[in-house]
C-alpha cells in the first residue's frame, strides 16, 4: 500500500519521543476529525506528546470521540495553535491534500519549522510535505490511518479509542456503507475495528439519531421549500439564505448530509447545495457514476474534493451563483445524460 521507504523514513522520525502536531481541514467533518483523534491516542502510546488542531468548530455529533474535547480550535484559540506549532517537531495533516484547506490557519502551518507528513485520500496532493501516505482508492482517511499503524507494525497498540475513531471515519465517508467502499479491505479493517470492543449501531447513532428539533426541521423546510430540480441537467439543486439558517437556528453541522437527498431522486445524477455564509456562498456537489464534481468544483468554484463529492464557493451571491451553475451545466448537458445501471 504504502512505500516502504516513506514507512522507513517517518518510522525513523518516531524513533524517539517527540512533539506532534497534528491538523484536521476547515469544516471538520468525521473523517479528518476521527483519523486525527486516533493518531492521537497511538502517538500517546508511542511515548509522543501530541497536540491535535482544527481550524474552526466542528458538529457536536463528533464531540462524544474520545480526545475530541481537547483539540484547540484555531478561530477561538489562535495563541494556543501557534504555541504548539513553534515548538512542535513534526506535523500530521489529515484528509486533506493542500495547506490552503485549513483556511485561516493556513499562513501559520507554512512557517512550521518541522517535517510535515500527509496522511489523505484526495486527488492531486501538493508538494508542500515532506512525507506521502495518500491513496485515492481508499474509503476515507481513516483507512489509510489504519495501514499506517498496521505498516509501523503496531497494531497491536490499537484500542477501543482508535477503533471508535477510525469507524467513525470509516462509517461517515461511506455514506455508512453506501459508496467508496467497493474494496473488500474495507471490510477487513471494519472487522478488526469491531473485534477491538466497539458497538458500531451505537456509534452510527451517535453521529446520525442525535439531530435537534430545529435541524430536522430545516431539513423538512430545505426540501419542501428550497429545493428546485432540473430534470434535463438531470440536476437537484437545494438552497439555503442566510435567513433561512437564522430562523432553524443553524449549528455547525446542521446541513451536512442534506446534499444527498437530492441525489437520492430517481434520474438525478448531480445534487447541490448552497449555503449562504458571511461573505460566501458554500458550495457542495455530489453525483453519481461518472460526473465528476471535482472539476466541476475545481474549475468553476475555487474547490475541489473527489469526483462523485466536491466543494466550492463563490462570492457572487445565491442567485447569480444559481445562475452560474446553471449556465456552466448547459456545457455538460452530454455527459450528465446516463442510467446508473448494472
Ligand atoms: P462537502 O461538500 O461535504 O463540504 O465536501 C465534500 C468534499 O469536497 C470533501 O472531500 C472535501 O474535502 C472537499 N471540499 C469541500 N470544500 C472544498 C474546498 O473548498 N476546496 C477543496 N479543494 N475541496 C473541498
Ligand atoms: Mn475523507
Amino acid at each position: 500500500m504504502f512505500d516502504s521507504l516513506e514507512i522507513k523514513a517517518v518510522g525513523r522520525l518516531l524513533v524517539s519521543p517527540q512533539k506532534i502536531v497534528l491538523v484536521c481541514h476547515k469544516n471538520p467533518d468525521g473523517d479528518t476529525i476521527g483519523a486525527a483523534l486516533a493518531m492521537l491516542h497511538y502517538l500517546r502510546k508511542k511515548g509522543h506528546e501530541v497536540t491535535a488542531l482544527v481550524p474552526n468548530d466542528f458538529p457536536g455529533y463528533y464531540k462524544w470521540i474520545p480526545g475530541a474535547e481537547e483539540m484547540i480550535i484555531f478561530d477561538r484559540n489562535a495563541r494556543a495553535v501557534r504555541a504548539a506549532l513553534a515548538s512542535g517537531q513534526l506535523l500530521f495533516c489529515f484528509d486533506f491534500n493542500s495547506l490552503d484547506r485549513t483556511g485561516n490557519m493556513a499562513p501559520d502551518l507554512e512557517k512550521f519549522a518541522g517535517k510535515k507528513i500527509i496522511i489523505d485520500h484526495h486527488l492531486d496532493p501538493g508538494d508542500e510535505f515532506d512525507h506521502y501516505f495518500c491513496s485515492t482508492a481508499s474509503s476515507s482517511t481513516g483507512e489509510l490511518v489504519y495501514e499506517f499503524i498496521e505498516a509501523m507494525g503496531d497494531k497491536a497498540l490499537l484500542g477501543v479509542e482508535e477503533a471508535l475513531a477510525l469507524y467513525t471515519c470509516i462509517m461517515t465517508d461511506t455514506g455508512s456503507f453506501s459508496f467508496n467502499c467497493n474494496h473488500g479491505r474495507t471490510y477487513h479493517i471494519v472487522a478488526e475495528l469491531i473485534e477491538l470492543g466497539i458497538d458500531a449501531a451505537n456509534v452510527h447513532k451517535l453521529v446520525y439519531d442525535t439531530y435537534t428539533e430545529n435541524r430536522i426541521r430545516l431539513l423538512g423546510f430545505a426540501l419542501s421549500s428550497r429545493l428546485m430540480v432540473w430534470r434535463d441537467l438531470h440536476t437537484a439543486v437545494i438552497y439555503l439564505t442566510k435567513d433561512d439558517l437564522k430562523r432553524f437556528d443553524y449549528q455547525v453541522g446542521d446541513t451536512e448530509g442534506l446534499v444527498n437527498y437530492g441525489l437520492s431522486m430517481e434520474g438525478i445524477n448531480l445534487a447541490v447545495l448552497l449555503t449562504e455564509k458571511d461573505n460566501q456562498i458554500r458550495i457542495s456537489f455530489r453525483s453519481k457514476g461518472s460526473f465528476s464534481v471535482n472539476r466541476l468544483a475545481h474549475d468553476f468554484f475555487n474547490g475541489g474534493g473527489h469526483i462523485n463529492a466536491s466543494g466550492g464557493t463563490s462570492k457572487m451571491g445565491i442567485d447569480n451563483t444559481i445562475g452560474k451553475i446553471k449556465e456552466v451545466l448547459q456545457h455538460f448537458k452530454d455527459e450528465l445524460d446516463y442510467t446508473v445501471s448494472l
